[in-house]
């Protein structure tokens, strides 16, 4: 086993190869989709991309929307 193969972020899955013999096959779980944190829906664009406040976190609408509620006093 290499040294990397020894990282817990890995995971592992066993196969049997047609010779009989059984490897190991190393694999990285994909990241998730991000989505926003108020009506869940995937977010546009990667995290680092948007450079808008709450970036990442919420989307457009959900943001407009929080923000004009801060401005009328409502929370
Ligand atoms: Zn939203």
């Amino acid at each position: 086993m290499k040294p990397f193969q020894r990282s817990t972020s890995l995971r592992k899955l066993y196969r049997r190869t047609p010779s009989g013999k059984i490897s190991v096959i190393f694999y990285r779980r994909k990241d998730s989709v991000a989505k926003c944190s108020i009506c869940k829906r995937p977010l546009r664009g990667s995290m680092d991309s948007s450079s808008r406040q709450y970036g990442g976190y919420l989307c457009h609408k959900c943001l407009s929307m929080g923000i004009k509620l801060a401005v009328r006093g409502i929370s």
